[in-house]
């Protein structure tokens, strides 16, 4: 009998009502006879209530305490969860990560799964009971709670279809599925009805807040089939697989936008060997996340400006390192930019179609968008652009590659 691991997140089990409305499908799903193994987030906006009582409490939370907090949140959730199922007549049990030995690393607040205790759960299983499991925690070798970073619950579902044999995952959430770009932005989007795990995972990491990463890495390396479909209808969501119809034909799946990018340059940078790896670790060492870096030779390869974007937050931080190191380093100066958002196309069939880029250029030039700086890798090609041009950006970019036509996999 097939395994079917249902994931709510937040918004879906907000309250008592929506606990249930979730608990009816995990049910219907055991009457059609599917064994069911439910994954749950903290209710609603626990997680940030939780996060901001501790800020209150001590603005510098030490880590393990801040796990031992947010694992709480979750703990909620699956034991109501349980009680709805049981109140309409059927059997659940519900279990901490802990309790079917979701064993992580140590890495507090952002730790990574090592193993699951699949056997608990079969046991469960064969008795006939649903199973519902907290997302985003797990335990270490020695027993300390951990989670496994923001949102984190769908890496949890994602994990347990691939320990789970003959399994498939379904995330309910508050959208009903991925769609070609930020429906807010552009009303023309569209649902796809599949994406590749490759197309998904930069999707996300561009700024898309469909699904956490990691998971989306669990579900391309344990070949596991995400279907992202929306708690409140029954209608189809986006499947993402490894290969999808007409791939190659593709050329550009969706469009994204991440604002809040700031950019620190740095100036008159001597070049030899050594430089850019003594300047990143120092930024490192900061825990600051550096999005691009961009390079540039000058005044015949003696010198070069380095410049890196970072989330706006992080941007004065940065800045403060890079000026601290300037003087070590013999850095001319160091100068910040703080309104940028990037753009973004995504694809896998820009590796085999030539003309992406400069169609992309040419739809920023005739909407009188400056492109800043630009990257590209095999599947994405990037635009940092002033912050006050990205919206009008991604909506060119959506009408230039014809992302609002019902084809290629869009409903
Ligand atoms: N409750 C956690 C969070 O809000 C995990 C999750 O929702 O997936 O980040
Ligand atoms: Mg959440």
């Amino acid at each position: 009998m097939s395994i079917i691991v249902q994931k709510f997140g937040g918004s879906s089990v907000a309250d008592a009502e929506k606990i249930h409305r979730a608990a009816r499908r995990a049910i219907k799903a055991k009457i059609e006879g599917h064994r069911v193994v439910i994954v749950v987030s903290a209710m609603g906006k626990t997680t940030d209530k939780l996060i901001a009582l501790a800020q209150e409490v001590n603005p510098n939370p030490p880590k393990r305490e801040m796990d031992m907090l947010l694992t709480t949140g979750e703990q909620v959730s699956i034991s109501l969860m349980a009680m709805a199922i049981e109140a309409s007549g059927h059997q659940a049990i519900s279990f901490t990560g802990g309790q079917i030995g979701l064993i992580t690393d140590s890495s507090h607040t952002k730790a990574r799964i090592r193993s699951i205790d699949a056997d608990r759960i079969y046991r469960e299983l064969d008795d006939g009971k649903i199973v519902i499991v907290a997302g985003f925690q797990g335990v270490t070798e020695e027993g300390a709670l951990t989670t496994l970073g923001r949102g984190g619950s769908d890496t949890t579902a994602v994990a347990l279809a691939a320990v789970l044999k003959d399994s498939v995952c379904e995330i309910y959430t508050d959208v009903d599925g991925v769609y070609s770009t930020d429906p807010r932005i552009v009303p023309q989007a569209r649902k796809m009805k599949e994406i590749n795990y490759d197309e998904m995972l930069e999707l996300a990491s561009l700024g898309a807040k469909v699904m956490h990463s990691r998971s989306i890495e669990f579900g391309k390396k344990y070949h596991v089939p995400i279907h992202v479909r929306s708690s409140l209808t029954d209608t189809e969501g986006t499947m993402i697989v490894a290969e999808t119809k007409g791939m190659e034909d593709i050329v550009v799946r969706g469009v994204t936008l991440k604002k809040d990018l700031a950019r620190v340059l740095l100036m008159g940078v001597p070049n030899h060997p050594g430089i850019a790896s003594n300047i990143f670790a120092r930024i490192a060492r900061h825990s600051i996340v550096v999005d691009d870096i961009i390079q540039n030779i000058v005044e015949k390869a003696k010198e070069a400006n380095i410049g890196f974007t970072t989330s706006r937050s992080d941007a004065k931080e940065a800045a403060t390192v890079c000026e601290e190191m300037a003087k070590d380093l013999g850095i001319r100066q160091v100068e910040v930019e703080e309104r940028l958002a990037k753009v973004s196309i995504v694809g896998v069939g820009m590796k085999t179609h030539t003309g992406v880029a400069s169609r992309m250029f040419a739809a920023l030039a005739e909407a009188q968008v400056n492109i800043q700086n630009i990257t590209t890798s095999e599947i994405v090609i990037s635009c940092i652009v002033d912050e006050k041009d990205g919206e009008r950006a991604i909506q060119v970019l959506h009408g230039a590659f014809s992302l609002d036509q019902p084809e290629n996999g869009r409903a």
